[in-house]
């Protein structure tokens, strides 16, 4: 959920706890005050009964006194103008005026109630049905004495009807002010709480962001930890700003040693590299702390606590700041140490053999030729032997190729390395091809400008652009055109080749390079080959810090070229 949908949730809920609270209040306020109307609605027309019954009595004292019923009915009408039922009786029960009705259609109200207990107490009240309307009543009596001597009765009364449409109406006004209250309290809550809102909204959703943030964070070390505890493989944590340092428990596993046994640290880290990768390792390490790139990886060895080496193949992740600047490096080790063994074996095994196989290959060569040279061989004996030197010439190039590949990749070829002058290289290779050139009826042009010196072993560089020049002589067809040019690019020399030939398929290019592979378009036009000889140039180049590439349509030719640092001074 969005923080701002949970912040709008916990401002509802605010919202809907108020509203729901006034709400409560009202009712209950509401409900209490309904109750208390009952209450006091008989207790005052109780009260207003009798106040009329001593009020009546005192106004009729001396009309009955005198046994004045004129003036008594007079005094009900004036009652009954004011909507008070008043009722007038003589000692004997009979009544003399009433309010609402014709006395004579009245019978003796003498054992009336509350006109008994005026007769007893001087004053009596009762609630009940109207023996005259059928109405529920409430009634109120007062005796009248003069002199000492009963003279009547005065009768106060109210309808239970038209009790209850008062009452109707003061609820009304009981509703009309919980109702009225509520709104108050409702509206002041709101401007309360808008305040509060306003006030601390901006707090509150930074709260539920941080909260967020915080679960997400703890959830993803927790992840992190987890994983690094799972992983088999070494890894390293490393502050770039405080240099302090971590290892997971695969690390020390590569060391072979406990946890307290080795401090981390990034010196402890280099000092455990062995002497002989110790200095490439951390040269190449700096360089990619100042480099923009963000993944760094080497092989190198590793000292067990037990003082043995353990092959590890190292990469690193960097995390920059705004400028650029490492702020951490987190990088994972796995033990490579069979890959690296099974690599040496191959390569101790190849070199062997075609060490082993070099010297019988140019005894027959030699024996070929001194056969091709004996007098009065038949022209078909000739021929044959031209073919065996040929297949022995193509043997002792694979041979020669193998033994270069094993030992360029396990770093045992001796190189020279001197200043060379790619121009003058480049014109006596070319030179040397021309027997090819010619059989093919190529026409090779050569442009080298630029006369500067690179820093690299002269014989692997010839052998790099004589594979080059090879290929381009082989995959084009016959009375094709050939141009090689040397130029100078960004502190770069740049070597390139262009052929007009077959070209490669866009789907082989990116496995040119690959030990053994050749492209479907080569096999299908049955030139000869190994799928060697770029390989050995990709690894002559990579030895003196260069690159290489290939540029092709099928069909239209390629160019084959490559880039090493130029040397400082000009030849
Ligand atoms: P080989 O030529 O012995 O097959 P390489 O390693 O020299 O081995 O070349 C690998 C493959 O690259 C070749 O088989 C061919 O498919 C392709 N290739 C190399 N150079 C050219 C070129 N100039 N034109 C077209 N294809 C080429």
């Amino acid at each position: 959920m969005s923080g701002h949908a949970k912040l709008s949730r916990v401002f509802w809920r605010f919202y809907g706890g108020l509203i729901v609270l006034v709400a409560v209040l009202a009712v209950a306020g509401a409900w209490a005050a309904i109750r208390d109307v009952h209450g006091q609605e008989i207790a005052d027309a109780e009260g207003d009964l009798r106040h009329f019954a001593y009020l009546f009595r005192e106004i009729l004292e001396p009309a009955l006194a005198k046994g004045d019923a004129a003036e008594a009915s007079r005094v009900a009408a004036f009652a009954a103008a004011q909507d008070i039922r008043l009722t007038i009786v003589d000692p004997q029960g009979r009544v003399l005026a009433d309010s609402d009705a014709d006395p004579a259609s009245l019978d003796n109200h003498g054992q009336r109630p509350e006109i008994l207990d005026a007769r007893r107490n001087g004053f009596g009240q009762s609630h009940r049905t109207s023996k005259s309307t059928g109405e529920k009543t409430m009634y109120a009596a007062v005796s009248v004495v003069h002199d000492r001597r009963l003279i009547g009765f005065v009768r106060s009364a109210t309808t239970q009807s038209d009790l209850d449409k008062r009452e109707a109406g003061r609820v009304r006004q009981a509703m009309l002010g919980a109702g009225g209250l509520a709104c108050a309290a409702l509206i002041v809550g709101l401007m309360f709480t808008g305040h509060l809102d306003r006030q601390f909204r901006g707090e509150i959703a930074l709260m539920l962001e941080r909260n967020a943030l915080y679960d997400e964070l703890r959830a993803s070390q927790e992840r992190f930890q987890l994983a690094t505890r799972a992983t088999s493989e070494g890894i390293w944590d490393w502050d770039a700003k405080t240099h302090a340092m971590s290892w997971n428990e695969g690390y020390y596993r590569l060391l072979a040693c406990e946890r307290d046994a080795v401090a981390p640290s990034f010196d402890a880290r280099i000092d455990r590299v062995h002497p002989d990768d110790r200095q490439t390792m951390a040269d190449s390490f700096d360089e990619f702390l100042t480099s923009d790139r963000s993944v760094w990886t080497a092989e190198y060895r590793l000292r067990k606590s037990g003082g043995s080496y353990v092959w590890v193949f190292d990469r690193a992740f960097i995390v920059r700041d705004d400028r650029g600047t490492p702020v951490r490096v987190i990088g994972s080790m796995m033990d490579v140490t069979d890959r690296k063994q099974a690599e040496r074996m191959k390569s101790d095994f190849v070199s062997f053999v075609s060490h082993q196989l070099r010297t019988p290959l140019s005894g027959m060569n030699w024996m070929l030729e001194l056969a091709a040279q004996s007098p009065g061989l038949p022209s078909a004996a000739s021929d044959h032997i031209a073919d065996a030197r040929e297949s022995a010439d193509r043997l002792a190039t694979l041979v020669n190729d193998l033994l270069d590949i094993s030992r360029l990749e396990s770093g045992r070829l001796q190189v020279v390395i001197a200043p060379v002058k790619v121009g003058a290289l480049t014109r006596a290779i070319v030179d040397e091809a021309q027997p090819l050139v010619r059989d093919k009826g190529h026409r090779v042009d050569v442009t080298t400008a630029d006369e500067r010196t690179i820093e690299a072993d002269e014989q692997l560089l010839r052998q790099a652009m004589g594979n080059l020049l090879s290929n381009a002589i082989k995959y084009t067809p016959s009375g094709g055109t050939i141009r090689v040019a040397v130029t100078q690019d960004n502190g770069f020399v740049q070597w390139t080749v262009t052929d007009s030939g077959i070209g490669i398929p866009k789907t082989s290019q990116a496995r040119l390079f690959e030990k053994f592979y050749r492209a479907e378009n080569a096999l299908a036009a049955e030139t000869e080959g190994t799928g060697l000889g770029l390989h050995l140039v990709r690894l002559i180049v990579d030895q003196f810090g260069g690159q290489v590439w290939c540029e092709s349509d099928e069909g239209k030719g390629a160019t084959f070229g490559f880039a090493l640092p130029a040397s400082e001074a000009r030849s």
